[in-house]
């Protein structure tokens, strides 16, 4: 068994979720879970529904949900044409769902809306590529992952219940295919044990992904992306990237921490524990090798490099030249737990503590004012922080020329520099 996930590019258009279809007839006979997100750029149009609904604009929500709805039905109507009313029907459901939660006023916190109404993403895409798939001779069996995935419910970051979610899988997910080769369901998204939607965290796909492979002790996970491959940089940021054949979990752990965009850093943990090797493809062209991502040693890897723009600076130092030693970095941590804020680098001197954080505006206001309370506080705005792993002197001075270091971390293998 395998397991493929198709990203929200990967299904963007018609003729895109024609060419799932031809992937997938690749494969014949091959039993395959097929976990898909949300088509394009949904998930952000539903964030904006939710915005909406909780600033009281109701009919703002309405009308920004009514788009999306016209959107998907004009895929569905544009791809189908056997299993159109079928899937319009399907499609139907799941707006009805929202709308009906829209019209209320809202009593609960933003992150409880967020997930009901961002989960529809997953659901609209996955009704319409699997009614597209059976049109076309790729059957299989839609199953609402809701059913299977059980999570606590901290909404927008749920934690998945593993015993409960594994027997779902093997009550639902298995018997299927004895009937079809191909199960299709949603990524990024489960439910409560009161069936309340939850989501996983943005991006969280490729996690869902990793979970079922784990689950089904899948022969490999193939995440199908618009890149060739994994490259050693993000080549918007740096046209000479290079594309990277063969890495290690390690590797792509310590790559995802520090912010390459390459894979949900979740979806690493579930493929290790049972060396399931992932395959990065490029779903524009499969012929291409993509890259392998498993557990062998893999030696003689390009520099690595990660850029974070937009990053703050919270410089805070003792008031009376006292030592900001642990007790002050302990308090300064349960910020850190209470508003789940995870530094990109944190440094300790003497008589002051250093972090540098993603810049989400109001999360780093309430940081820096409740740090007031016992340290000075300054912010520095504007940065950027750059990591290279398996640094070279040459890349090194390439990469900072004409640029001011404000910090600078250290280790054999990575360098981190906060620029200007
Ligand atoms: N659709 C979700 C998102 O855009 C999940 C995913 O794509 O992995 O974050
Ligand atoms: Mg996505």
């Amino acid at each position: 068994m395998k397991v493929f996930k198709f990203g929200g590019a990967s299904v963007n258009s018609i003729e895109r979720i024609r060419n799932v279809a031809h992937i997938m007839t690749h494969w014949g006979n091959e039993k395959i879970v097929v976990i898909v997100s949300a088509m394009g750029k949904t998930t952000n149009a539903l964030e904006k529904v939710v915005d909406a609904f909780f600033a009281g604009k109701k009919e703002e929500a309405l009308q920004l949900f009514e788009q999306v709805k016209q959107q998907h039905l004009t895929t569905a109507k544009y791809t189908l044409v056997t299993h159109y009313l079928e899937c319009e029907n399907q499609l139907k459901d799941f707006f009805t769902e929202v709308e009906w939660l829209l019209h209320d006023k809202p009593v609960r916190d933003y992150d409880y809306y967020y997930d009901q109404v961002v989960c529809a993403g997953e659901l609209f895409s996955t009704a319409i590529v699997s009614a597209y798939l059976n049109e076309t001779g790729v059957s299989n069996k839609w199953l609402d992952v809701r059913d299977i995935i059980r999570t606590d419910n901290d909404f927008r970051d749920a934690t998945i219940d593993w015993e409960f979610t594994r027997q779902k899988t093997n009550e639902l997910v298995l018997p299927q295919f004895n009937h079809c080769n191909v199960v299709l369901t949603q990524g990024f998204i489960g439910a409560t044990d009161e069936n309340e939607s939850t989501t996983l965290g943005r991006e969280g796909s490729d996690y869902t992904a990793a979970v079922f492979a784990n689950m089904l002790d899948a022969k490999s996970l193939s995440i199908w992306k618009d890149v060739e491959s994994v490259m050693n940089a993000d080549p918007k940021q740096f046209p000479d990237a290079v594309p990277i054949p063969e890495l290690n979990y390690n590797e792509v752990i310590e790559m995802a921490y520090y912010g390459a965009q390459v894979i949900h850093p979740k979806t690493i943990k579930p493929l290790q524990n049972k060396a399931i090797p992932l395959y990065v493809k490029c779903f524009l062209d499969p012929s291409l090798p993509g890259t392998v991502i498993h557990n062998k040693p893999v030696h003689h890897l390009p520099p690595i490099i990660v850029l974070k723009e937009k990053q703050v600076m919270l410089e805070m130092s003792s008031r009376d030249f006292s030592f900001v030693g642990e007790h002050h970095v302990g308090h300064l941590y349960n910020l850190f737990e209470k508003l789940n804020i995870k530094p990109n680098l944190t440094q300790n001197g003497a008589i002051s503590f250093v972090c540098v954080l993603d810049d989400r505006t109001e999360k780093v206001e309430k940081l820096a004012s409740a740090a007031a309370d016992f340290l000075d506080v300054q912010v520095v705005k504007e940065l950027s922080l750059l990591t290279v792993r398996h640094y070279t002197k040459e890349i090194f001075e390439k990469l900072t020329e004409s640029r001011t270091i404000l910090l600078r971390q250290q280790t054999t293998e990575t360098i981190q520099l906060l620029l200007h």
